[in-house]
């Protein structure tokens, strides 16, 4: 056990920072380096977080605006009050609390993540970065102990519901946005009135570059990588852009019994044709992209009906939008042989939604990773294949995204489940990585 003394106002000229620190026993100053995190009450909390909206299964239920979601809101509000944060819920709904920094010229630190679900989602995605968020809160709190920079624990409304806080926040959260259904059943802008936004008056709460020093934020890899080639941390390099495009095949529909085989324009035999000629083309090239057809629909599609018209639903995901790109149009020119084979004809649409990648911060990253390293942890460079709020906060602020094992690789289900040590490894990294960007 290292022996602690406190160093009142002590001027660390060399290092250029005034600072109420600590030193170690052999009088070395650490900023906290050997602070740690309380594994067990992000656990706890975690399981009490899940009680809220329970349903009859026994499953929690914080789909975004329903009494679950504005019950757990509640909840954590008064947990973050109790840490001297006194939360506000901006415009967007989202949740915000703040602590004083040593400088408040300095732009705040912000982390967090989210606590709404999807139906019958699970109990770590989103809350087990804003439940560590507040455990930094907390730590810094028992330690006593103030950083340079103010601090920022930011809890994003409605995540699953296409990143609508975060995209409120940072001014990219349309008029028509507002006006969709969620999965609440509530109009958007009557959810965000719900849990105490104000639709109306979205502009007051946009953050702006340069208003946030960095964002940070401790995820689920929900997916089964790290657990499979046992890395205790990600270091998340981006979020992937998504490409979908929706495929027409137009063939000719005719009697199945009278129609010769080669005077078919089978639009389903086509499809086919294309739907092996998308997974050969996105396995031709080296690199973690990929592309797959979740959606086929036949016209008239009957058994004695020659296939006459096809829609197929093709995605494409990588964390180079030049890479998206080149594969889609290598698609494209394996679809025109294609067509000319089966005298079809065959259309690209592509869908308006689609997302550019979100790129981490590199410096981030580095301290992300000299944080896990100091631990002891063993870390991959990742890219993330589901969207965070973290890609809306990409337009605004450097970003840093931590991710820890997902066992089974299974999300988006109350399968879901984090070990509390995987937890507490990602929570100490997280506290880690803002310290070490408090010290810059
Ligand atoms: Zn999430």
């Amino acid at each position: 056990m290292r022996r602690r003394t406190f160093i009142k106002n002590a001027t660390l000229t060399g290092l250029g920072i005034t600072t109420f620190g600590l030193l170690d026993s052999n009088g070395k100053a650490f900023f906290g380096n050997n602070l740690k995190v309380n594994g067990q009450r992000i656990e706890t909390r975690i399981n009490e977080l899940a009680k809220f909206g329970r349903d009859e299964a026994g499953h929690g239920y914080r789909v975004a605006y329903t009494k679950g979601d504005i019950e757990g809101r509640a909840w954590f509000m008064q947990l973050m009050k109790d840490a001297g944060l006194n939360p506000i819920v901006d415009h967007g709904g989202n949740i915000i609390g703040k602590r004083k920094g040593k400088k408040p010229s300095l732009k705040p630190i912000a982390f967090g993540s989210h606590i709404d679900m999807v139906p019958d989602g699970g109990n770590y995605d989103g809350t087990l970065g804003s439940l560590s968020a507040l455990e930094v809160i907390e730590v810094l709190n028992e330690n006593r102990m103030v950083t340079e920079h103010p601090l920022e624990v930011i809890i994003f409304a409605n995540e699953e519901g296409g990143l609508i806080g975060s995209r409120a926040m940072v001014g990219q959260l349309t008029d028509d946005g507002l006006k969709q259904i969620s999965q609440s059943g509530l109009v958007m802008a009557d959810g965000i009135k719900a849990i105490g936004g104000n639709p109306d008056d979205l502009k007051n709460s946009i953050r702006k570059k340069g208003d946030i020093h960095s964002f940070l934020e401790l995820h689920i890899e929900q997916g089964g990588i790290l657990e499979n080639e046992n890395f205790q941390i990600g270091v998340v390099e981006g979020i992937v852009g998504i490409l979908d495009c929706e495929i027409t095949i137009e063939g000719f529909a005719n009697h199945a019994g009278t129609t010769p085989m080669k005077l078919r324009k089978d639009a389903l035999l086509a499809a086919s044709k294309l739907i092996i000629e998308v997974n050969e083309v996105i396995n031709s090239v080296p690199g973690n992209q990929v592309g797959t057809v979740g959606k086929i629909q036949v016209q008239p599609g009957a058994y004695n009906v020659v296939p006459g018209k096809v829609a197929l639903g093709l995605e494409i995901r990588d964390l180079s939008w030049d890479k998206i790109e080149m594969l889609f149009s290598e698609i494209e020119k394996r679809a025109a042989t294609i067509s000319t084979d089966t005298k079809t004809t065959i259309t690209f649409m592509r869908e308006a939604s689609f997302s550019k990648p979100a790129l981490t911060n590199k410096s981030l990253q580095q301290k992300i990773n000299e944080s896990a390293n100091s631990l002891g942890l063993k870390t991959k460079f990742m890219q993330s294949g589901a969207g965070h709020d973290s890609q809306q906060m990409a337009t605004i602020a450097p970003v840093g995204m931590i991710f820890v094992p997902s066992v089974g690789g299974i999300s988006h289900s109350h399968k879901e489940f984090t070990k509390t040590e995987d937890m507490t490894n990602g929570a100490n990294v997280l506290l880690q990585t803002i310290l070490s960007v408090d010290r810059e």
